[in-house]
């Protein structure tokens, strides 16, 4: 008997509309959870006309009757959780069914300080981090010197375990705000205002130990009745048959291992990751869902073989709303690539796909689809190069198929999509080999086609 368990995940760069799949398939499921990355994710979710948007939160936490798990493998900013909790709160949403996992490691004020320290001394090389302290609290993870959910609870344990993480940390910011100084001495640069200015200026009183330790012991009482063995509830929920999504967050090509390293994200949002992330078997998963846009967006640097700079990319820009949940950043828009595709399809053993966004497409024609890669010394790749040097030279070849006009914010059913659209799906599926079960044509969640019909309890 296959496993209960349904992976969600992005198949490109992110932001691929995975919160509103989640939405969806949460319907008929019984547990949520999120199993990696911290709050940089960014889903948006419109229901009944009203916009939630959630970082941390699964998005499965508008269904009252359903649990609503942060599992061991996501970094949390406590502070950001009960921003969000209580804007939840605030709009009538009730939160009694969130659970967070004890193990789960904390995003400290020293990791945020890091992060944006280590993106300014990178300058023209930064990474495009959200600059939130996720990488280096994942870093301190492997280190051993993280701080857990758990130990919130423990004020001296907390205090000690501070203090232990929080010397090498001292030493390293100071070290950057010497560099930075220096560096815009040698530029002849005044101040400049912001973060950048509070990590030049050590010692930052966010990083008094005293006064950390109290404010996040008054996190943990916060906290208090949501923290659990979210890896047993899961288990319960999954040994009992019950149904159980595990939503992903940022996406393949992001992923630390298998992405465009180093313009990865700091943890594995690949499928396999889900059972690490929430302390489950690969046994569990039944099922692996990828979402994918119906062309291609990427946030911040990095390789993009299928990038656009013309007008087409503004429209897809424009049409798509493609600006970051987080940070509001412009996002980088090009045509759908098939090839990056078929390696997220085989890399997290998906079994279905969703493809969103169908409508964005609309006006567009011809709607071009890469299908193979040529490097700078022409030679022809008809697989995702695991080589960085031919992946950021690579130009894309295409496939042009017919584009359509029509406006299909109204289509909810196979039919009702113009041929030239089906087409494109169909193409997309063959190419990936794997079904297409699902295609977004609007921002709402009602504004879907199911394809092959709704599967309801799946
Ligand atoms: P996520 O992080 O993968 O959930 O993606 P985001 O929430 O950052 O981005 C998805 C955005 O696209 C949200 O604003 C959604 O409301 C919107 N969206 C999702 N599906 C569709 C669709 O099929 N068509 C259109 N036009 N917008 C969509």
């Amino acid at each position: 008997m296959p496993g209960t368990g349904i992976v969600i995940v992005g198949a490109q760069w992110g932001d691929e509309g995975k919160g509103k799949v989640v939405d969806l398939l949460a319907e008929n499921a019984d547990a949520v959870v999120r199993f990696q990355g911290g709050n940089n994710a960014g889903h948006t979710i419109v229901r009944d006309g009203e916009e939630f948007k959630f970082h941390l939160i699964p998005s499965g936490i508008l269904y009252p009757d359903k649990l609503c798990m942060i599992g061991n493998g996501v970094v949390l900013d406590p502070r950001i959780l009960l921003g969000e909790i209580d804007g939840l709160k605030r709009r009538g949403i009730d939160v009694g069914n969130l659970r967070i996992s004890a193990n789960a490691h904390l995003i400290m004020p020293y990791h945020v300080l890091l992060d944006t320290a280590g993106e300014v001394k990178l300058g023209k090389l930064s990474i495009g981090t959200t600059r939130r302290g996720i990488g280096p609290c994942y870093a301190d993870k492997a280190l051993r010197l993280g701080i857990r959910v758990q130990d919130l609870l423990d004020e001296k344990i907390l205090r000690k375990k501070i203090m232990a993480a929080l010397e090498p940390k001292q030493q390293a910011l100071r070290e950057l705000s010497v560099q930075r100084r220096k560096l815009r001495k040698e530029a002849g640069e005044g101040s400049r205002e912001g973060a950048d200015q509070s990590v030049a200026e050590a010692p930052d009183p966010r990083l008094d130990l005293h006064a950390m330790t109290e404010e996040f012991a008054a996190y943990g009482h916060r906290l208090e009745p949501h923290i659990a063995d979210t890896a047993k509830l899961c288990w319960e929920e999954l040994d009992a048959g019950r149904r159980v999504l595990f939503e992903g967050a940022q996406a393949t090509l992001l992923d630390l291992d298998h992405g465009t390293y180093p313009f990865v994200t700091s943890s594995n949002p690949i499928a396999g990751a889900a059972t690490v992330g929430a302390g489950v078997g690969p046994g569990d998963i039944g099922e692996v869902w990828g979402v994918a846009k119906a062309y291609a967006t990427r946030v911040g640097a990095g390789p993009f073989p299928t990038e656009l700079s013309d007008a087409t990319g503004r429209h897809m820009l424009e049409r798509g709303h493609e600006y970051g949940t987080t940070t509001g950043r412009e996002r980088r828009c090009g045509w759908m690539d098939l090839v990056a595709l078929r390696y997220a399809v085989r890399l997290n053993g998906m079994t279905a796909l969703t493809i969103t966004k169908l409508d964005v497409l609309s006006g567009l024609d011809p709607l071009r689809v890469a299908v193979r890669y040529r490097s700078r010394e022409g030679a022809v790749f008809d697989e995702f190069p695991y080589h960085q040097s031919i992946l950021h030279s690579a130009e894309p070849e295409y496939e042009d198929l017919p584009g359509f006009d029509a406006d299909l914010g109204a289509c909810r059913s196979e039919d009702d999509l113009p041929a030239e659209a089906r087409a494109y799906l169909e193409r997309i599926a063959e190419f990936a080999g794997v079904p297409i079960r699902l295609a977004g044509v609007g921002p709402g969640r009602d504004e879907v086609v199911w394809i092959g019909g709704n599967p309801g309890v799946l």
